[in-house]
């Protein structure tokens, strides 16, 4: 199976809102992909618009941990809500490589979303995985964790962000017109 090259910050899919699924034939196809993508960079989580979908997807998989023994594929997925204490907790991001940032997030989140099988469900998660959603929400939404921190702090990685634009931008000028998704 092959994997999709994941697309970094300075890409302009990642700052879009990204569109409902309505048709799942040969969703799984790229589920596939995207595991393989993820898996490839060692990420516990991966949005379908960091390789370059607009699609309101995305999938988790924290199998390492004790918190769960499954992995998760979300469609279509809104939060209904939080609750608990905000927490911080250092965030990586497959799109920001080498950067790691402290987050403050809610403890707790409620999901509506579909599965494969088009089921709507509507659960709340906890610890990591609450974590791990919002992140990827947060990117169907167009918003890295660089937006959640305080402006004086996103300061000290201004030239950090700009180079990874710079390099995105020459990297989308180069490949552009063969960067399109193949099933
Ligand atoms: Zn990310």
């Amino acid at each position: 199976m092959a994997s999709l090259d994941i697309v970094h910050y300075g890409d302009p899919i990642l700052r879009k809102k990204c569109d409902s699924i309505k048709k799942f034939d040969e969703l799984d196809i790229i589920i596939d992909h995207m595991f393989d993508s993820m898996y490839e960079q060692e990420g516990i989580g991966l949005a379908a618009n960091q390789v370059g979908l607009d699609m309101n997807l995305f999938i988790i998989d924290i199998t390492h941990t004790e918190e769960e023994e499954d992995t998760y594929i979300f469609i279509n997925s809104e939060i209904l809500g939080f609750s608990g204490q905000e927490t911080k907790y250092q965030e990586g991001c497959l799109s920001l490589p080498g950067m790691a940032l402290e987050v403050i997030r809610p403890e707790n989140v409620i999901l509506k979303y579909q599965t494969i099988d088009q089921k709507w469900h509507q659960n709340e998660f906890s610890g990591l995985m609450s974590r791990a959603i919002q992140h990827e929400i947060d990117h169907l939404n167009g918003v890295f964790i660089v937006d959640r921190i305080s402006e004086s702090e996103k300061i000290k990685y201004k030239n950090q962000l700009r180079l990874l634009e710079d390099n995105t931008k020459k990297k989308i000028g180069i490949s552009a017109n063969q960067n399109k998704f193949i099933l």
